[in-house]
């Protein structure tokens, strides 16, 4: 995601976390220096075991990891205050000037740093590394991060769980309730915690002169007025927005107050719109006198726990792409660009891009075309020991099967094992970083927090 504020544009300046040389080894220069015994003992190892044999007060781990990352403040004697790591911090390491030139983890070309969300904002990321150009970070990347945080099964989530004192979330997509003794499907939005909320929103039975008004209570049906009012006064109502159907939600024609000053027509069939147009241009001063009038002796009514009907599109490609963009970007923030850019991951970068998305031929009719080679999903509770360490966002990088692997976790629920590419390495450090759900910092964990995260989870 692309942010307009300067301040912490800057490049790799080599004082950075990452350093590829120090922190992960490729085979064929030789064995790494220094105690990190343990680690490299279980080089090739399941994760869950690793966190396991590693146990939970490993000094000598702990030291490894704080002179991987000198900044990052891990401690063995105060495990607790492993998560005082603070973004700031990390921040000030990655502060140089904007006019130095970085190459791009994605297209390896040479130009000037744009600031790329290591997790993407609309899940809750709020830490930034100049580690992509601005033509891949709004072109190709921040689109991706949309498609995760909006069409998406991950979608779901974000509304459920972004407590609304961090940021306001709506459920992408098409959604109703349906009122089934007016027989009126009614557009609703969901927000923060999938609370459903009311458009304001004037309904045309078809082929009868019917007409009906909902909303939240008169202050909004009053919005609702005053926008048609602004349409046929400033005559730009046939140059409203019209949606067409879906049929069978459409059992009339309704226009929508979707935003403050916004609105759209939907209509059961291409055509129908011309229909509401004329009736709106010809009797709309009736039609508002008799809204105003009949809304303030109306009758308010409670749905307690109404049924939504969602229609949501989800791009499993998109969303695929985006889980291993966040997967790479912690690989170059926390193991470091020079790292990244080597050629083994050239085919997760082509990937990335999208300028080579195999999706399978020879598919059932009933499947969905999605290219796997790098991503897939793990079910729910099947991998118990990743998904315990947090219910918020965790990116835990680990070497296995001579490839560099990754984890995401997002929300606590929703994981993904990636394969960011073969390579031949004889040291890689674990990584797990975690992000919050609110914008509200995160740190790369310290095994210690790890391990004791998930034996209190265990023992629940
Ligand atoms: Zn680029």
């Amino acid at each position: 995601m692309v942010d307009d504020d300067r301040e912490l544009a800057g490049t790799d300046d080599g004082t950075a976390s990452g350093d590829g040389g120090a922190t992960a080894r490729r085979r064929s220069e030789g064995s790494a220096a220094g105690g990190a015994g343990r680690i490299r003992e279980h080089l090739e190892y399941d994760l869950a075991v690793a966190i396991a044999v590693i146990g939970g007060d490993d000094a000598e781990i702990i030291r490894d990891l704080e002179s991987r990352f000198p900044h990052s403040n891990l401690t063995a004697d105060q495990p607790g205050q492993a998560s005082s790591t603070t973004t700031d911090a990390l921040r000030c390491v990655w502060m140089s000037s904007e006019d130095t030139l970085i190459t791009c983890i994605y297209c390896t070309k040479s130009r000037p740093p744009s600031r790329e969300h290591v997790l993407a904002r609309s899940l809750g990321g709020d830490a930034t590394r100049p580690i992509t150009c601005a033509v891949c970070n709004t072109q190709i990347l921040s689109p991706l991060d949309q498609a995760l945080a909006r069409r998406s099964i991950v979608a779901m989530s974000r509304a459920a769980y972004t407590p609304p004192s961090a940021f306001e979330v709506e459920l992408e997509g098409n959604h109703f309730h349906y009122d089934q003794t007016r027989d009126l499907h009614t557009g609703v939005t969901l927000t923060n915690g999938l609370t459903p909320r009311v458009f304001p929103q004037l309904h045309f039975r078809y082929g009868v002169d019917e007409m009906a008004v909902t909303g939240e209570g008169r202050e909004s049906i009053e919005e609702l007025v005053a926008f048609i009012d602004n349409l046929i006064s400033s005559a730009t109502l046939r140059s409203l927005y019209v949606k067409v159907g879906p049929a069978e939600r459409c059992t009339t024609a309704r226009l929508v107050l979707h935003r403050t000053d916004d609105g759209y027509l939907r209509v059961r069939t291409r055509g129908d719109e011309r229909q509401i147009f004329n009736a709106l241009e010809s009797k709309w001063t009736v039609m508002r006198e008799r809204i105003l009038t009949d809304n303030a002796a109306a009758v308010q009514e409670t749905i307690e726990a109404p049924t939504v009907h969602l229609g949501l599109s989800i791009t499993l490609d998109d969303t695929f792409r985006a889980v291993t963009k966040t997967a790479f970007n912690v690989l170059a923030t926390d193991v470091g660009v020079e790292f990244a850019l080597l050629p083994e991951f050239n085919p997760v970068r082509e990937y990335v891009l999208g300028a080579d998305i195999q999706d399978p031929e020879d598919r059932a009719i009933d499947e969905i075309a999605v290219d796997e080679r790098f991503v897939v999903q793990v079910g729910v509770g099947e991998s118990p020991a990743l998904q315990s360490a947090t219910d918020e966002h965790l990116v835990t990088l680990f070497y296995h099967g001579g490839h560099v692997r990754a984890c995401v976790t997002l929300y606590g629920l929703h994981s993904f094992f990636v394969d960011l590419g073969a390579i031949n390495l004889t040291d890689f450090p674990i990584v797990a970083h975690r992000f919050t759900v609110t914008r509200a910092g995160n740190h790369v964990l310290s095994l210690d927090e790890m391990y004791e995260r998930t034996l209190l989870q265990r023992s629940r």
